[in-house]
Parts: C-alpha cells; sequence; structure tokens
C-alpha cells in the first residue's frame, strides 16, 4: 500500500505522487480521453461556462497539467477592442507534465499569453492577491495538504476573485455508484497497463479518487480556508463535481 494519507508520510506522498505524473506524462491526453470516454472534455467545457471568463483577466490554473484548462480559458475570453486578451499562469507539481503543456502551447501559438511554474498548491510562487480566477481541476485529490492548498488559493485571489475546482466526486445514483466502483477498479488499471505501461499508476488514481472527501464535505473545507458563497454543481451523476466560491 503506497498512496494512503494515513499509510505514508507527506513527503513520500508529494513525491509519489510526482513518480506517477512525471511516468505518465506523455500518455496523459491520451489516457484521459480512453478512461473517460471523451467526457473529461465535456466536463471542463462546463467549468469554463462556468467561469465565463473576460479578457483582461488572469487566471491561475493549479495542477494545470499540460494546460487543457488555461487554452478554454484564453480562447472563451478572446479579446477586447483594444487587441487586449487574458491571460494565465499554470502551475504544476511536474516538470514532465509542465514540459508537455509548454510544448502544445507552442504548437497552439499559445506561449504569448501563458506563463509555465513548476510549483506547488501547498504553497505557490504567486504573490497575495493577483489573481482573478484560481482553478484546480483533476489536481485537488492529488494533493498532500488539502487545507493549505485551499488557503492559498484564497491568498492569491484578489478580493472579487473566484475559486473553482473540477474534481472526481461521490455518486449519487444508487446502483450506478457500483458499476462505477467496478469500472474503476478493474477496467481503468488494465487500460493503464496496455496504453501507458503503467497499472500502479492507475491503481493509484482509482484510490485517490476513492479516498477524496465527497461534495458536502469539501464545500466545508473550501469554507473554512476563507472562502465564500461555496457551491457545487454535480457532473455525470456525481462522477465529478465543479465546487466553486468567492474571495470577497
Ligand atoms: N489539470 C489537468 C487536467 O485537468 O487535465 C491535469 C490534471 S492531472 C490528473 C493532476 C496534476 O496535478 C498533475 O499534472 C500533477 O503533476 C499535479 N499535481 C499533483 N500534486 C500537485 C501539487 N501538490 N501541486 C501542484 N500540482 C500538483
Amino acid at each position: 500500500r503506497w498512496f494512503g494519507d494515513t499509510e505514508v508520510d507527506p513527503t513520500e506522498k508529494t513525491e509519489r505522487v510526482q513518480g506517477v505524473f512525471s511516468s505518465v506524462a506523455r500518455r496523459y491526453d491520451l489516457m484521459n480521453d480512453l478512461m473517460s470516454g471523451g467526457v473529461h472534455r465535456l466536463w471542463k467545457a462546463q467549468l469554463i461556462a462556468a467561469i465565463r471568463p473576460h479578457p483582461g483577466e488572469t487566471l491561475l490554473d493549479v495542477a494545470g497539467g499540460t494546460g487543457d484548462i488555461a487554452f478554454r480559458f484564453l480562447d472563451r475570453a478572446g479579446v477586447d477592442s483594444t487587441g487586449r486578451g487574458a491571460r494565465a499562469i499554470i502551475c504544476d507539481l511536474t516538470e514532465g507534465m509542465v514540459a508537455v503543456g509548454r510544448d502544445r502551447a507552442i504548437d497552439r501559438g499559445r506561449i504569448g499569453p501563458i506563463l509555465h511554474m513548476v510549483g506547488n498548491a501547498e504553497s505557490l510562487p504567486v504573490a497575495d492577491r493577483s489573481v482573478d480566477v484560481y482553478t484546480i481541476s483533476f489536481g485537488l485529490r492529488n494533493v498532500t495538504r488539502i487545507d493549505d492548498a485551499l488557503r492559498e488559493a484564497r491568498r492569491v485571489l484578489k478580493p472579487g476573485g473566484r475559486f473553482f475546482c473540477l474534481e472526481f466526486s461521490k455518486v449519487v445514483l444508487p446502483g450506478f455508484d457500483r458499476a462505477y466502483d467496478l469500472y474503476s477498479r478493474t477496467v481503468i488499471p488494465r487500460m493503464g497497463k496496455v496504453v501507458a505501461k503503467d497499472e500502479d499508476s492507475y491503481r493509484y488514481l482509482v484510490e485517490s479518487i476513492r479516498r477524496f472527501p465527497d461534495q458536502p464535505s469539501l464545500a466545508e473545507r473550501i469554507e473554512a480556508a476563507g472562502l465564500e458563497r461555496v457551491r457545487w454543481t454535480n457532473l455525470s451523476a456525481g462522477i465529478a463535481a465543479i465546487h466553486t466560491g468567492w474571495r470577497i
């Protein structure tokens, strides 16, 4: 057993998470599509619709990985009448993921408005009150000290800034939860073995989903970190959820 918060000491968990994402970085985007049947794209589209990005805004996408949220944010924000667009900062723990994200940004001609950095959600290398929108998409469950990360989110948001967390959550349809559980325990590690040649990493992913707090418990922790007007929306019957909050 190598991934539980209780069995493994915190530094060790962070190192292991980094190991998992270093080893899957090159295959990460493909695996996302295969495992979710492409549904992660719809969820991300819903996240962007909830954000309603505008030109002139600065996004901080924590655990931003290969850049999915930043690209969508910038595309949706567009430019204003003076030609000014939005900006995005991607901060991720794993250098390999940031490197893939940088290559993708170059391929898309998006390197200008994106700042890439390697850093930990628990102690962000970002100034106080400096961003309009904070996002963390399929990232928070990998963070060792979730409450520290949430406090950091509040710290870097400007007053009036908004927090968004897209994460796997708890299925709310009776019956469906068991089918989903079976799928994640059997199909996902096998797919990881065949496609990414890395069964263990995908076992870690499934286990991290199972251990993550459910919708109301996460909402309480977001509030405890000082964010306000916290709400959530379930996606696909609670397989995932978007939690939102404000720094007032
Ligand atoms: N946000 C992307 C998406 O939605 O596709 C990537 C999500 S990927 C499942 C999780 C990412 O979290 C990995 O890139 C990993 O390196 C990053 N990560 C894990 N722990 C982190 C931490 N403590 N601080 C910042 N990033 C972290």
